[in-house]
């Protein structure tokens, strides 16, 4: 409600009197009229009476509206001071020297002191001593101007509380007159709460960038730590991570501002139990615990706790009040997403090393198999092709060729199974040699063709003239892809004709894409299972198994070959009519191409007389392979010396000079490759070694040659192989 002004109440005043006195002057006039003869007399007595009470009623107007003045300028002082002892913001007055002479309810409450602890002290008791330079300036700015200004507003500037604390504050000075003499207003406000928020703020990003990458929580966890508890000023941190298999809260990541301080023990880096202690108070009733030592906040996803934060502070924790728990909680939050995070991710981790270590661990059985299997079967095949020059009854050379025919299906299958394992593996690698294309798989078609014939099918092949002489890349694998697509169209085929060709799809000047196909004219694979014969050990029947042998392993490995040459195989196919194979694979164009005829024709070497009767050293450990060895090698009237191991080679060597080394890769007490490299440190001539491994791979032929050796060959060794390798090294 507005209050009248003193002038209005001094007008109402004078008006209600001057009212009055007409209202006597009407009433005399009116007796004048009525009795003419008083007129006089009355008219002379009202004058006197006016001129006696005029002032006189002036006069008390005039002290009745100072008394009324007075009281509402009272009125307003006392409502001035109100609100200024009310004012959410600090307002200290002092004079031109800088004396206090005033102090609100809100400064005591700012800076910790009484009014009349500060009243007529300097102000600059309230400044903290860093910024009391700046504020001085700023002061005798404002005094010397007197314009009212905020100092910096928004900028970390700093009070200083009664008990020495720094308060960060605004400020702003005013000056004003009162009573012929300035004063100054300074009106300061607590920032303690704005910057308590962008603190917050800022630490909340940093935390969003610390969980915002993987990783374990053990790498980020002590930074974490030491962010937040730097921003509550606590000198230690521990996070521990819930195992609920041991039912134990384990030590993930800690942080400690001072290790000298003696706040970090055996006990605070030990694991606990649900209950036990602050962190364990804070698992098992999911709430935040506190207590004079320390705070534990429990990282929680949904109901879960998957693990607890406990900072300690270096004397008694404040109870954790409201802008504790606004900064923590989302924090605890955003840490149990990325835990969670990170143990699935490692779940998902251990799962796979788990299932590549089964699958190393199978590649290694199934080579380790293959190799035993291998040797066994070398000496099978290797002594069924020595008999095969001997005299014997047709039953028996039947029954030989039976042992034969049997050894070589073995063979495949351990090639097979043995390609597969290094598929799984992902370690199956091509060579990148330079090679004949028409002469390294034209032998393969005319065995195909000689089946085919058998089975009386019509089978023809097609090398396009566009297809190089020449090209660089793994014939072997080559062989294979055509062998094992061919083969299928032969063994699937019951009457009718194979195709097989050959042509370039597109060329380059470093390479050709090679286009192949495969028709036969077979029992065909209907629509729905032709994506799946691509699948390992996948056939179309199994119950067909019998009529059709196989092990539904040929089509994975030629996809495979054909994807690591940078091609791949598809069919079209109609039940009972037939299927048409195609594939394309990439292979490189020699630097220079090679004309056919400059190649020297095989049997060259053939017409030239081997080398005969030369001292050999064999390391080989399997007696049957002695036996076939000593076989062959008695072909060229060789004088052989078989040793069993490594140092029993090494041993021979120093003891005699040989001409040639057949030396098996795996024997025992010292490998084959150690023993190459151990035998130029005899100070001898070293002679040609030819290394024999039961890995057909790019790999140990390399380990084979640059451990020192000659030559290379995998087992089951052929005899004219073996023969011509070792002709060749003895003349060289
Ligand atoms: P395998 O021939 O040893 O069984 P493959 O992986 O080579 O294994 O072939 C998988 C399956 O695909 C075969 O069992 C057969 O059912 C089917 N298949 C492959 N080639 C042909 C073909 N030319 N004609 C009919 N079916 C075929």
């Amino acid at each position: 409600m507005s209050q009248p002004s003193a002038s209005t109440s001094r007008s109402l005043l004078v008006l209600s009197g001057s009212v009055a006195l007409v209202g006597w002057g009407v009433g005399c006039l009116a007796l004048c009229l009525t009795l003419p003869t008083l007129a006089l007399p009355l008219a002379i007595g009202l004058g006197v009476l006016l001129a006696v009470l005029a002032p006189g009623w002036w006069l008390v107007a005039v002290r009745l509206d100072r008394r009324h003045r007075s009281f509402l300028l009272g009125e307003q002082d006392r409502r001035n001071r109100l609100i200024v002892d009310t004012a959410a913001d600090a307002i200290v007055t002092f004079d031109y020297h800088g004396r206090v002479e005033s102090f609100n309810a809100a400064a005591s409450r700012l800076f910790g002191y009484l009014p009349d602890e500060v009243i007529g002290q300097d102000i600059s008791l309230l400044i903290e001593s860093t910024s009391g330079s700046e504020v001085d300036s700023f002061m005798r700015k404002a005094i010397r101007t007197g314009s009212a200004r905020v100092l910096a507003p928004g900028s970390a500037f700093q009070g200083r509380h009664r008990d020495g604390r720094a308060i960060p504050i605004e400020l702003g000075v005013s000056k004003v007159l009162d009573q012929d003499r300035h004063v100054y207003i300074q009106i300061i406000r607590d920032l303690t709460e704005r910057e308590q928020v962008e603190r917050h703020r800022l630490l909340h990003v940093e935390v969003a960038r610390l969980l915002g990458g993987d990783g374990p929580v053990e790498a980020v966890g002590s930074g974490l730590l030491q962010i937040i508890a730097e921003a509550f000023g606590w000198p230690a941190g521990v996070l521990r991570l819930a195992d609920p298999e041991a039912d134990e809260l384990r030590v993930a990541a800690t942080w400690v501002r001072d290790l000298d301080d003696g706040l970090v023990d055996q006990a605070w880096l030990a694991g606990v139990g649900q209950g036990v202690g602050l962190a364990g108070q804070a698992w098992s009733c999911r709430e935040p615990r506190h207590a004079d030592a320390g705070l534990a906040w429990p990282v929680m996803l949904a109901d879960e706790v998957l693990g607890v934060l406990e900072f300690r502070a270096a004397a008694a924790m404040p109870p954790p009040d409201e802008a504790i728990a606004r900064c923590l909680m989302p924090i605890a939050t955003q840490l149990a997403q990325f835990t969670r995070r990170w143990r699935d991710q490692e779940a998902l981790r251990r799962a796979k090393e788990q299932a590549e270590e089964a699958s190393r661990s199978k590649g290694e059985f199934l080579a380790n198999v293959s190799h035993e299997m291998r040797t066994p079967l070398n000496g099978i095949l290797g002594l069924t092709e020595v008999m095969r020059t001997e005299e014997m009854a047709p039953a028996q050379r039947e029954y030989l060729e039976l042992v034969e025919s049997s050894a070589q299906t073995l063979l495949g299958l351990i090639d097979d199974l043995l390609d597969l394992a290094k598929v799984e593996a992902a370690r199956m690698s091509l060579d990148v040699v330079k090679f004949q294309v028409r002469q390294s798989l034209e032998p393969t078609l005319r065995t195909l063709a000689v089946r085919a014939g058998q089975k009386g099918l019509a089978f023809q092949w097609l090398i396009h003239s566009d297809v190089p002489a020449w090209l660089v890349g793994d014939p072997l694998r080559l062989q294979q892809i055509l062998l094992n697509l061919a083969g299928n169209a032969v063994k699937f085929t019951a009457s009718g004709e194979v195709q097989v060709r050959l042509a370039v799809a597109d060329r380059t000047s470093r390479e050709v894409m090679l286009h192949g196909s495969v028709r036969d004219t077979g029992i065909g694979i209907p629509r729905e299972k032709q994506p799946q014969i691509f699948d390992a050990f996948y056939q179309v029947e199994s119950s067909r198994s019998r009529r059709y042998p196989g092990t539904g392993l040929g089509l994975t490995i030629t996809a495979h070959l054909l994807a690591l040459m940078g091609g791949r195989v598809w069919v079209e196919s109609k039940v009972g009519q037939g299927s048409t194979f195609y594939f394309t694979a990439s292979l490189g164009l020699p630097e220079v191409e090679v004309s056919a005829d400059a190649v020297p024709a095989p049997g060259d070497n053939a017409l030239r007389t081997p080398p005969l009767g030369k001292k050999l050293l064999v390391a080989e450990d399997n007696p049957v392979n002695r036996v076939l060895l000593d076989l062959i090698l008695a072909k060229r009237k060789h004088q052989v010396t078989f040793v069993g191991s490594g140092r029993e080679a090494l041993e021979a060597c120093a003891a005699e000079a040989f001409d040639l080394i057949l030396m098996d890769v795996q024997i025992p007490e010292i490998d084959g490759l150690e023993t190459a490299r151990q035998l130029p440190r005899q100070g001898k001539r070293v002679p040609p070694i030819v290394g024999l491994t039961a890995h057909p791979s790019e790999e140990s032929r390399r380990s084979c040659l640059d451990a020192g050796m000659r030559g290379y060959l995998t087992k089951p060794v052929q005899p004219g192989e073996l023969l011509t390798v070792i002709d060749e090294l003895l003349r060289s």
